[in-house]
């Protein structure tokens, strides 16, 4: 196939979307500069679930055995009621033996991304984005300034995307109703090391807890635990932490144990979700991608995986000689990535 020549392109917001494809892209030999509203960009949140579409795009970086060295294999979701009835039951070696979801503490993949990007780095740090010409590929940032011509701008500004709409209007965008607290807590002696377990509260209220396995440079194997609440509820000055407490213990009590060392609200961090479906995802020059393509609550089973396996199909576009680039891409790209990934990996077996 012939190549096509290096890109000059702008990557807009330095989460886990924008990671992934600045590795992608340089990988490709494309040259990546990315913008970044925070001056010390660094990770948000506690832990996930990386499902196997994930999982096949770190291996096509070459980063999958570091992360399985992080993360914890996780081979079972399983949730309950408080009452012990079983409502979700799910197994990876049903749909196929070698598949498994990996844990992972969120700082340990930023820093693997952080240091997988190679090469020259352009990461303008304190750099909000404030408009997109999309059709000439230049960026102005909120000092006013001028940046570009690009030859294609990524927009991964996340969920609350303020420079979504500058795409065109959103088919849906609403803020979601529920939102988390999330935080990290010791996997100790923890009777579930390779499973999701999650409790309900008949619809209304879940809690969950995930082994996330370790971080560069920190050792203890950890879980993000996280508790949904009504986004009514969030207000940390509203939250009465015995109360809170006594909630959890009573749908859980082993997961109040494990929270006994950490203060309440303030240890917490607090999740709200949106979620969003535009209706073009990508204008002239720009394509949106991670939550700024489709955002929803991580609770559906997704959260950091799609930001993680949406820049493959924006990279192997950006390979090909067209120029109609943008039309090509498959959303599908990644999920057959997965089958790929687990068919030759032998590190995907167990
Ligand atoms: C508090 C919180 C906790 C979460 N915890 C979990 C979890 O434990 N597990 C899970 O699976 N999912 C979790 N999620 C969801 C998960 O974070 C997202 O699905 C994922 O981070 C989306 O990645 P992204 O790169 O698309 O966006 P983000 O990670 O949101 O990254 C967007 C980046 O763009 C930057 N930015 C924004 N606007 C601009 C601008 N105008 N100019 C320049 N830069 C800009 C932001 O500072 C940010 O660094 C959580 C979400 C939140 C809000």
């Amino acid at each position: 196939m012939a190549r096509a020549r290096a890109l000059h392109i702008a990557i807009v917001g330095y989460g886990t979307a924008g990671q992934a494809a600045a590795v992608l892209l340089a990988a490709d030999g494309h040259v990546p500069e990315v913008f970044e509203r925070v001056p010390w960009p660094g990770p948000v949140g506690a832990g996930f679930l990386l499902q196997p579409t994930g999982l096949a795009v770190l291996w096509r970086m070459g980063l999958l055995d570091t992360v399985l060295g992080h993360g914890r294999r996780i081979g079972r979701l399983y949730g309950r009621t408080a009452a012990g009835r079983a409502v979700m039951d799910m197994r990876y070696r049903e749909l196929d033996p070698r598949l498994f979801g990996l844990g992972l503490q969120r700082g340990a993949l930023f820093s693997i991304l952080d240091s997988a990007w190679q090469g020259a780095r352009a990461l303008h740090a304190g750099c909000a984005i404030a408009a997109i010409d999309c059709e000439r590929g230049l960026l102005t940032d909120q000092q006013g300034r001028r940046h570009g011509p690009y030859d294609l701008v990524v927009v991964a500004d996340g969920a609350a995307s303020a420079l979504r709409g500058q795409l065109g209007p959103a088919r849906l965008d609403r803020p979601f109703p529920w939102g988390a607290r999330w935080c990290l807590v010791d996997q100790g002696g923890w009777a579930w090391p390779g499973e999701l377990q999650q409790r309900y509260v008949s619809a209304r209220r879940m809690a969950g807890m995930l082994p996330v396995g370790t971080r560069p440079g920190d050792a203890r194997p950890l879980m993000s635990f996280f508790w949904s609440e009504p986004v009514s509820a969030l207000d940390s000055a509203a939250c009465d932490e015995g109360a809170w407490r006594r909630d959890l213990a009573a749908v859980w009590p082993e997961a109040a144990d494990c929270l006994a060392p950490v203060p309440v609200p303030a240890g917490l961090a607090v999740a709200r979700y949106r979620d969003t479906v535009p209706r073009d995802w990508h204008r002239g020059r720009a394509v949106l991608i991670g939550d700024a393509a489709h955002a929803m609550s991580p609770q559906l089973g997704q959260g950091v995986t799609w930001p993680c396996s949406m820049p493959w199909p924006c990279a192997t576009t950006c390979a090909r000689p067209s120029r109609s680039r943008c039309r090509r891409v498959s959303p599908a790209t990644p999920g057959s990535a997965a089958a790929t990934w687990a068919s030759t990996t032998s590190g995907a077996a167990g």
